[in-house]
């Protein structure tokens, strides 16, 4: 898409520090990292929204994600990894090419995730927000 930073780096217009790519995916390390090693997997055509990438390059996606999640705990000694995929500017979607986040973790790398654990006010309210998101789902 023209004028999408996410599509320059994937025809190699603007430079990455790449770490994989073929015919569907590109992977390369996040300019501002979390932690050194954080990177990026991104489809190589165009879509804003995750929710539109074709079933096999989501999949490629998924799993050269955990694959490199592999290779940053064997090469910069992480304990673990984390995925993060913010679809819409108010889940915090900067670039608007779909991209997964790969993000090493340590056991003292003091990052925390602020993340909140709200309680349903009963079972039939739960219940019918489950409905709600069953009668919407298509796929
Ligand atoms: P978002 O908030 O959209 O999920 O994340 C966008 C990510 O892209 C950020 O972590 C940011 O550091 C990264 N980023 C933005 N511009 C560039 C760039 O030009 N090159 C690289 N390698 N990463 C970028
Ligand atoms: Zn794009």
């Amino acid at each position: 898409m023209h004028g999408c930073i996410f599509c320059k780096i994937g025809k190699g217009e603007i430079p990455s520090t790449k770490l994989y790519e073929d015919e569907l995916v590109l992977a390369f390390l996040d300019i501002s990292p979390i932690n050194y090693g954080h990177l990026l997997v991104i489809p190589k055509e165009h879509h804003t929204s995750a929710s539109t990438i074709p079933e096999a390059t989501a999949g490629r996606m998924f799993t050269v994600s955990a694959r490199l999640g592999v290779a940053l705990k064997r090469a910069l000694n992480a304990d673990g990894y984390n995925f993060h995929l913010a679809d819409g500017t108010c889940a915090g979607q900067v670039v608007m090419h779909a991209h997964l986040h790969v993000i090493p973790r340590h056991a003292d790398d003091g990052f925390h995730w602020n993340w909140r654990q709200k309680k349903y006010d009963s079972d039939d309210q739960r219940d019918k927000i489950a409905a709600k998101i069953i009668e919407r789902l298509k796929l």
